[in-house]
C-alpha cells in the first residue's frame, strides 16, 4: 500500500456534501432519457466538462431538472453513497439538499424527501453506510419562500432530516435575509449550519453564529483575513467543513499547496475535508484526501485528525458518535501500521 492508496483506504465521514452534486454522469444521461430532457452533448464523458461557473450551474441545473419521480431519487441517493464508500471508505455522511430547485419545478416536497430517505436507507442495508439529511435554504430565493420551505420540511419530517443549511452564491445575499428561517428551524428542533466566508468576509461566519444560530461553518476559508474571528472560532471549537477541489477550480486557489484551507489547519481550527459537488467536479471523498494531503504533504497524524474532526463535528447522538469514533480510529490505526510495514 503506498500513500495514496493509504489516504484513500481510511475510514471517512463527511459533512459538505450536496447530493445534486453526487448524480454520475451515466445516470444523469439515463434519467434525462427517460424522462425525455435534451442534453448539451451525446457523450457521457462530456457531460461534467465546463470552464466557468455561469456553465457549471446550468449543468447543475439540468441535472437537478432530471430528478422527478420517487425512484429517481432513491436511486442517485443510493448510488451517491455506494461510491463514497467504494472510493474513499465512507462510513456516514450528513449529505445537503435544496428542496426549492425541486418543488420550484413542480415536484411535491415529499417526493423529494420520501426518496431520498428510501435511498439512504438502502444504502444503511445493504452497504451499511449511514447518512443524515440537511435541507438548505437556497441564497437567491426570498426570505419568504425559505421560511416557507422551513415549514415543509417541519411538516413532514422523517428521521433522517436533522438541519437545515444554505448554499447559493454568498456575496449578493447576505446571512442575515435568512434569520427568521433559521429561527423558525430552531424552534423546530432542527440543528443548523451555513455556507460562509467562500466568497465574502468574515464577518458572515460572525453573522451566522450571533444571529442565525449556526454551529458549523461550510467553507470559511476568508477568515484568515481577520483574527478576531479566528480566535473566537478557536475558543468555541468551531467546525469547519472544507472542499479542496471544487473551490480551488471556482474561487481561484489552483495550487492545493497555497489554498486557505493549510492556513486554517496551521492556525489551529477543527478543519475537516468533503467533496462538494463531487462528480461535478470530477473528484470523490478519496481524491480530497488524496490531493489536499499530498499537496500539503500531511503525514498520518493530521490525516487522523481531518477523520477523527468528521466525526467529532457531526450531529449523532453522542452514543453513536463515540461508537463510530472508535470504530474508525481502530481501522485506522490497523492501516497506519500496515503502511508503516
Ligand atoms: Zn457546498
Amino acid at each position: 500500500m503506498d500513500y495514496a492508496q493509504f489516504l484513500r483506504r481510511v475510514p471517512k465521514v463527511e459533512l459538505h456534501c450536496h447530493l445534486e452534486g453526487t448524480v454520475r454522469a451515466a445516470t444523469f444521461a439515463e434519467l434525462a432519457g427517460k424522462h425525455r430532457i435534451p442534453l448539451p452533448t451525446s457523450e457521457v464523458d462530456s457531460l461534467y466538462d465546463y470552464d466557468t461557473i455561469e456553465a457549471f450551474l446550468e449543468i447543475f441545473g439540468l441535472v437537478a431538472s432530471t430528478l422527478i419521480d420517487e425512484e429517481d431519487f432513491e436511486r442517485v441517493a443510493f448510488e451517491s453513497l455506494e461510491d463514497g464508500q467504494r472510493l474513499g471508505n465512507l462510513k456516514y455522511r450528513e449529505m445537503f439538499f435544496n428542496p426549492t430547485l425541486h418543488t420550484r419545478r413542480g415536484v411535491p416536497y415529499r417526493t423529494v424527501v420520501d426518496g431520498l430517505v428510501a435511498g439512504i436507507r438502502r444504502a444503511d442495508r445493504e452497504l451499511g453506510v449511514g447518512c443524515r439529511l440537511i435541507a438548505d435554504v437556497y441564497r437567491q430565493d426570498s426570505p419568504e419562500v425559505a421560511l416557507a420551505m422551513v415549514e415543509e420540511v417541519l411538516a413532514h419530517r422523517p428521521d433522517e432530516v436533522i438541519g437545515l443549511g444554505m448554499d447559493g452564491a454568498e456575496a449578493p445575499d447576505p446571512p442575515e435575509r435568512f434569520a427568521a428561517a433559521f429561527a423558525r428551524a430552531k424552534a423546530g428542533g432542527l440543528r443548523l449550519t451555513s455556507h460562509a466566508c467562500e466568497d465574502a468576509p468574515p464577518k458572515n461566519i460572525v453573522t451566522c453564529l450571533d444571529v442565525l444560530g449556526c454551529e458549523r461553518i461550510d467553507h470559511g476559508y476568508h477568515i484568515l483575513a481577520d483574527q478576531a474571528v479566528v480566535q473566537r472560532a478557536l475558543d468555541a471549537g468551531l467546525y469547519f467543513t472544507c472542499c479542496p477541489t471544487a473551490t480551488a477550480r471556482v474561487y481561484g486557489w489552483p495550487d492545493l499547496s497555497r489554498h486557505p484551507i493549510g492556513g486554517m489547519v496551521a492556525a489551529g481550527l477543527n478543519v475537516t475535508l468533503n467533496s462538494d459537488d463531487p462528480t461535478m467536479f470530477h473528484t470523490d471523498i478519496g481524491r480530497e484526501f488524496v490531493d489536499l494531503c499530498t499537496a500539503l504533504e500531511y503525514g498520518p497524524e493530521q490525516v487522523r485528525s481531518f477523520c477523527l474532526n468528521s466525526v467529532d463535528g457531526s450531529w449523532l447522538d453522542e452514543g453513536d458518535k463515540s461508537r463510530l469514533r472508535r470504530e474508525m480510529a481502530a481501522e485506522f490505526d490497523a492501516l497506519h501500521a500496515e503502511l508503516g510495514a
